[in-house]
């Protein structure tokens, strides 16, 4: 793709992650011709690092529940994965000669657990089917006359296109690409744009400098998080976190991450309960704790009476004072539900999602901005949000799909 080329493509897609691959591949396969602008020297990144993880590309709970996950916009997200749903994510894959396995935990998982084999031969699909790959071409907004312009190593290019697919990702991990700098773009031509929030992210509790030192980095597991929604109701969820040296993270508290964050919007602060003894109950652990004990330091004591160690009991030393540690009924009562009062989420940048973007209000049932036609918008720039488990690459991919179809149809009216 050069300056004012003579041969304009049909559909520029713009960003080479999950969502614009993929639009890139259906609009390719309808016919239309595709060029793919990176900011980044390669594509993917971010599917990289998700697969360090053992890329988690789906999940095998039944809809609606897989719906569900993406709480206020599943009404939104259900109709792009009536089209493309995990079982046909995992079709996908094997046509790329990847096959996949349901995890005990219900996620799914490429068998050799990697991300760099499937986008390998994606992006090798992809170029033998036409697709016109552009690295190190970062978006930077319009012209006045409507063209896309483009930084590049050998300096600034212009790009007509028919129809546009906008794929740039969220704001975490700004490092591999997606870095949010599109937001004032699309908001000063009348897109409605909600800002770009932490969502599976950390917490800010503030520990003291004595537990930060010793126990940043250890693991909390298994405990059972409660917590009370806006409508004051209560959940509990059973999982693994991790203690950091300001807070707290891991995929229990991500899980949760979307209504703590809110709450603390709201309210300046949440409270999350920490079960740290599931499974023992709470009238047999007191009484198990008022056993004497012998001379015995409390750490011992707490180790034979509750099996309470390590960073589990530091935190008890960490919330308590002497005098509540010293009386049965209070430790057994913590040990059950212990209060974490969460300051605020930890920065966007270390997240490992976004919420907010364009609001979905601001497209049509094709993907495309009302305000700007012809330009569609798909991926984590959109404002969903899920947790952890597959649910994120599974819309960019559902996602991605209906934008890419949504230009070729687009396109398909406008041709002569
Ligand atoms: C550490 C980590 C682990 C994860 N693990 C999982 C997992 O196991 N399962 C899961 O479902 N999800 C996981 N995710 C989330 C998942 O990777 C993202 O939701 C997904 O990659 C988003 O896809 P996307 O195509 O919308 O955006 P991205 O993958 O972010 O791709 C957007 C692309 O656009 C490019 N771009 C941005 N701005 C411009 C511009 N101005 N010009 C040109 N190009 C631009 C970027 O360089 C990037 O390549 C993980 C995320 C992280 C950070």
């Amino acid at each position: 793709m050069s300056t004012a080329s003579t041969h304009p493509p049909r559909l520029a897609v713009i960003g080479g992650g999950p969502a614009g691959l993929m639009a890139a591949e259906v609009a390719r396969a309808a016919g239309v011709e595709v060029d793919l602008f990176e900011g980044k020297g390669s594509v993917g990144r971010k599917f990289l690092i998700a697969g360090k993880g053992g890329l988690n590309l789906t999940h095998g709970e039944p809809r609606p529940g897989f719906d569900r996950r993406y709480r206020e916009r599943q009404f939104e997200v259900a109709d792009w994965l009536d089209e493309f749903d995990a079982d046909a994510l995992r079709e996908w894959a094997r046509g790329l000669g990847i096959e996949t396995y349901i995890g005990t935990s219900g996620r799914v998982f490429p068998i050799d657990r990697k991300a760099a084999p499937l986008l390998r031969g994606w992006v090798r699909r992809l170029r033998e089917a036409g697709v016109r790959f552009h690295v190190q071409h970062r978006w930077i907004g319009w012209t006045g006359d409507g063209a896309l312009r483009f930084t590049t190593p050998d300096g600034e290019v212009t790009v007509r296109a028919d129809a546009v697919v906008l794929a740039l990702g969220g704001g975490s991990w700004p490092q591999l690409g997606s870095d949010g700098a599109w937001q004032p773009w699309l908001a000063e031509r009348g897109v409605d744009v909600a800002p770009l929030l932490p969502s599976n992210c950390g917490f800010d509790i503030g520990w003291s400098e004595h537990f930060a030192s010793r126990h940043a980095g250890a693991p909390l597991k298994p405990v059972i998080a409660h917590w009370r929604d806006d409508a004051g109701v209560e959940h509990a969820l059973q999982g693994e976190c991790v203690a950091t040296a300001t807070g707290i993270e891991g995929s229990l508290v991500y899980a949760l991450s979307a209504p703590l964050r809110d709450a603390i919007a709201r309210d300046g602060e949440a409270t999350l309960h920490l079960d740290l003894a599931p499974g023992r109950e709470l009238a047999r652990l007191q009484a198990d704790l008022s056993k004497p004990r012998a001379g015995r330091s409390l750490s011992e004591h707490l180790r034979r009476q509750a099996g309470i160690t390590g960073v589990k009991a530091a935190l008890l030393y960490e919330t308590l004072d002497k005098a509540q540690l010293a009386d049965p009924a209070t430790l057994a009562q913590a040990i059950k539900r212990l209060p974490l009062e969460l300051k605020r989420a930890r920065p966007l940048a270390e997240a490992i999602s976004s919420a907010g973007g364009v609001r979905l209000e601001a497209l049509d049932d094709r993907s495309m901005l009302e305000a700007l036609p012809g330009i569609f918008v798909a991926g984590e720039m959109l404002d969903w949000e899920a947790p952890t488990g597959g649910y994120l690459l599974t819309a960019c991919f559902a996602g991605g799909r209906r934008a890419g179809m949504g230009a070729v149809d687009w396109l398909s009216r406008r041709s002569p």
